[in-house]
């Protein structure tokens, strides 16, 4: 089987080849991981990720028995039970603290390697590389391992995209942001070592569903404006929120991937945005827009886009692709009826021109709609 065969290859290969990334630093190695106390290793990781889960449970989360049951991706049978993410979390956290035991019980780890790992079924395929499910040996911690050839890498032009996406990636502890674990290289491959989010791309959900009902679309709302008001914090800017880049956890709970647009603000960064162009706020399509001409706000318009095509099925300016740069230049969009009012305020308040004048994230997070739907007391019985 080709698992077994990657398996195969994986265990007679080398890890500490030397190698033009590690004279250039690209790799940071889990030795530093583990000795830098400011970056714990996979197993306080792993617990903080637990724990980290459990306090999102301030907001109720849209997760269900039948998931709880099997970490499956997508169950073909998916029926919406809501759930509080703790109530859901606890037999999973302690499972997760028992597994991971053996870990403490190591002071450190020297270094990650791929022989830690048994390697499981193929989870996806992205542009420069495949992810797998893997389980730590000792501790039996579930993690995805992605893999990404270097000479893919080289050829795409894409090693600073990289090296900037671990960078930032692997200094972030939010619950609704996957998780870095730690990463490692042979002179062929870097390993990311990264949070297994057992549910999937959220935009196969959303294809599927083909729209969100308010209540779940107000949850994962919720999540996303408190990750990036972490980030923001941390003076980082995403840059790229879409469906395509939200994974989804166990207990239906979001998780925003994919750091390899996001930059430090304010940026340096020289590059022209390519992909879908529904996402981009207007000030980052202007002719003549320099770098530092936007800041953290372009993501609130992403997370208006984001919010509307949760609730409508399809982004607002999507069109053919000149039409939909001039669209945005204009916020011409129209809400369909069924949109409630609340939802409505908020999509307009987030889609707004001039960046400063979009909602903060802190009044989304107190938003009339989001509080509706993602108050504790409040059951998705009552709402959907
Ligand atoms: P990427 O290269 O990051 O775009 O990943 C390719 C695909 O692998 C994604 O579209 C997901 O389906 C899957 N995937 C990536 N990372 C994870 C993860 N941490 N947990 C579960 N699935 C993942």
């Amino acid at each position: 089987m080709a698992t077994r065969t990657l398996e195969a290859r994986f265990e007679r290969m080398s890890v500490n080849d030397e190698n033009e990334y590690q004279k250039t630093k690209v790799v940071t190695t889990t030795t530093q991981v583990a000795s830098n106390s400011s970056r714990p290793n996979l197993y306080k990781v792993a617990l903080q990720t637990q724990s980290a889960n459990a306090v999102s449970a301030a907001v109720t989360l849209p997760s269900q028995a039948a998931q709880r049951k099997v970490a499956q991706p997508s169950s073909p049978t998916r029926k919406a039970l809501p759930t509080t993410a703790s109530r859901a979390s606890s037999d999973e956290a302690a499972h997760a603290e028992r597994k991971s035991a053996a870990l403490i019980e190591q002071p450190t780890i020297k270094q990650f390697h791929l022989g830690m790992f048994e390697i499981g079924r193929p989870l996806g395929k992205g542009k420069f590389g495949r992810v797998y499910l893997a389980r730590e040996r000792t501790s039996g911690f579930i993690c995805a391992l992605k893999v990404l050839h270097k000479s893919e890498l080289s050829q795409g032009g894409v090693e600073r995209q990289v090296r900037r996406e671990i960078e930032i990636q692997s200094n972030l502890r939010h619950p609704n942001i996957l998780q870095l674990f730690g990463h490692f290289h042979d002179s062929k491959r870097v390993f990311l070592i990264l949070e297994f989010a057992a549910k999937g791309e959220l935009y196969k959900h959303l294809r599927r569903e083909n729209r969100f009902p308010e209540w779940k679309a107000s949850q994962y709302i919720a999540q996303m404006a408190s990750a990036l008001r972490y980030l923001h914090r941390k003076h980082i800017i995403h840059r790229d929120i879409k469906p395509e880049n939200i994974l989804v956890g166990i207990h239906g709970e979001i998780k925003i991937s994919d750091f390899g647009w996001s930059v430090h603000a304010p940026n340096s960064r020289r590059k022209t945005m390519c992909g879908t162009l529904d996402y981009l706020p207007p000030e980052m399509i202007k002719p003549g827009t320099s770098d530092n001409s936007y800041n953290e706000k372009v993501d609130l318009w992403s997370l208006g886009v984001l919010t509307y095509e949760f609730l409508v099925g399809e982004a607002p300016f999507e069109d053919t692709p000149v039409m939909t740069q001039r669209r945005i230049a204009r916020a011409d969009m129209s809400i369909p009826s069924f949109v409630s009012p609340e939802a409505r305020d908020l999509i307009k308040k987030l889609l707004v021109l001039d960046p400063e004048k979009r909602i903060p994230l802190e009044q989304v997070q107190t938003h009339a709609w989001i509080v509706k739907h993602c108050t504790k007391s409040s059951s998705s019985r009552d709402k959907s």
